[in-house]
């Protein structure tokens, strides 16, 4: 078989695993199958690009071999990089990773979109000379700058390397519009009227492009991170895509497309998810680790329960929801958070878990943790059938969450995070809060929840506690 047509061919299989391998994605039981399908594919696309492309024999003798050694080498490095980080890397710093990566899948289609313009410039374009191939090309690097390093400061804000307010000038929307403005002039003028001075107005442009990706990312914080992740991972699927029509490459275009389009319905769902518009996150920096309620601070008697007082509040209750956060994750207690359920279930105790959609620090992060710890799907509940079923627990447990369950999102208009559907735990009769102490959670601020008269405080890490609750209701 003619080798163009083994490579299409393999690139046909490849965009099949992904599409199925991104269905399998979409529940618990399937999630990591469908990962492996999709990586046999890319390792098929890679591949078959590596060894029946085209352009491999485009060129003969040293020249040739230099660049395929530089290639391999770099393949190698990347490779191991990958694999080492990806193996070691601790399940609540998947955010920061999954950032990184995404931010130099951006980078490297804003340098091949940089190489094309030089290509452009000397006359061996491969996306050919029309305005709209100069646009695309354009658009490429700008969005691919934007992720690259939008995402590197969305890394440093997840890692807590840098304070939101630190790097925020004051007006930054004022700013950012004009940044915006600028550049879109100037695409406007590459494609135009900039002639042969192309390149160098092109390489200003990737320039001013890398600052607006710091400049975009800089004022959002706090609560908002998750969707700002979202929109920068469906960046690099679009500049991926854009790419692959320079290129005329079909995976890249698939790829690009798959990586785009679930990137912004991700987006879109989180939006809703916490109550706000697409805008209003960019533009309306919300949650950031300054912010302060305006409420005035009622009754702030913090009211604690002993393990023992606890065990028995739990084991002769008729329904327990266990509301997880992301101090489960921190304290890695969704096994033994699994042990409570059984033994409060074999007690004759209806135990259900109420998720959040952001609860932890990317989306389904408490789903894959429970599933991990093979808690059966029909337990979890999500927001709004979790709000139907609280008003009717008797106990609530939560578990190392703090912004998904904060009532100023209901009942505090001044609250940074004011309209974001939380879990309305303070409904059931009765509320355990398990965390270590009465510090803020991701969003940096105060929890009223922890002074409800209904609440008691069961502090401590999440695991040794549940382990003592085990130990002392299996003794009752
Ligand atoms: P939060 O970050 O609001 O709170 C977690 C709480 O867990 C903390 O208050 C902490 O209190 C407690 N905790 C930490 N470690 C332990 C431990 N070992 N044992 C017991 N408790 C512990 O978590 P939520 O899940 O409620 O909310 C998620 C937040 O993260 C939201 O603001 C969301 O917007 C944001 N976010 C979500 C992402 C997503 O995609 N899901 C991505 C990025 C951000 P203490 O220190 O006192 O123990």
């Amino acid at each position: 078989m003619n080798a163009t047509y083994l490579l299409d061919l393999l690139y046909l299989i490849a965009a099949i695993t992904f599409v199925v391998g991104l269905k399998m994605l979409s529940h618990p039981d399937t999630a990591r199958r469908g990962n492996q399908v999709a990586a046999v594919g890319m390792t098929l696309a890679v591949l078959g690009t590596l060894l029946l492309h085209p352009s491999a024999d485009r060129e003969m003798g040293d020249a040739r071999t230099m660049k395929l050694l530089l290639l391999y080498a770099a393949l190698a490095i990347g490779g191991a990089i990958g694999w080492i980080a990806a193996y070691r890397v601790k399940m609540t710093s998947m955010p920061q990773m999954v950032s990184l990566f995404n931010g130099l899948g951006g980078g490297c289609a804003a340098l091949l979109a940089v190489a094309e313009l030089k290509l452009q410039h000397d006359g061996f374009g491969h996306a050919g000379i029309s305005y709209g191939a100069m646009i695309l090309v354009l658009f490429t690097m700008f969005f691919g700058s934007v992720s690259f390093t939008g995402s590197l400061l969305a890394y440093a804000k997840l890692e807590d390397l840098v304070k939101d307010s630190a790097i925020t000038l004051p007006r930054h929307s004022v700013v950012n519009m004009i940044l915006l403005a600028g550049i879109l002039g100037l695409i406007a003028y590459i494609t135009f009227g900039a002639g042969e001075n192309g390149m160098m107005w092109g390489l200003i442009l990737f320039g001013i492009s890398l600052v607006y990706g710091f400049m975009f990312v800089a004022p959002i914080g706090g609560a908002d991170m998750p969707v700002v992740i979202s929109v920068l991972n469906s960046f690099t699927g679009l500049t991926a895509a854009a790419a692959g029509i320079i290129y005329e490459n079909l995976i890249m275009l698939v790829g690009g497309i798959l990586v785009g389009a679930s990137g912004s319905i991700l987006t879109i769902l989180m939006c809703k998810a916490m109550n706000r518009s697409i805008m209003n996150v960019l533009v309306g920096s919300f949650g950031g680790s300054s912010a302060a309620s305006t409420k005035n601070a009622g009754d702030q008697t913090v009211r604690e329960i002993s393990v023992n007082d606890a065990a028995v509040l739990l084991n002769y209750s008729g329904s327990v929801m266990i509301v997880p956060g992301y101090g489960l994750a921190v304290a890695q207690a969704q096994k033994i958070c699994k042990e409570l359920d059984e033994l409060l279930e074999s007690n004759g105790v209806d135990v259900k878990y109420a998720i959040h959609p952001v609860a932890g620090r990317m989306p389904g992060h408490m789903n894959v943790l429970l599933a991990e710890a093979d808690v059966p799907y029909p337990k979890l509940f999500d927001l709004e059938e979790a709000n139907d079923l609280l008003a009717k627990s008797d106990v609530v447990i939560v578990v190392g969450a703090n912004d998904v369950v904060n009532p100023a999102a209901k009942d505090d208009p001044g609250s940074p995070i004011y309209g974001m559907p939380v879990l309305e735990v303070w409904e059931s009769k009765n509320v355990i809060v398990m965390k270590r102490s009465m510090k803020s959670g991701y969003a940096g601020i105060e929890n009223e929840l922890f002074f409800h008269p209904k609440t008691k405080m069961l502090f401590g890490d999440a695991k040794d506690t549940l382990q003592k609750l085990v130990s002392e209701v299996k003794s009752l």
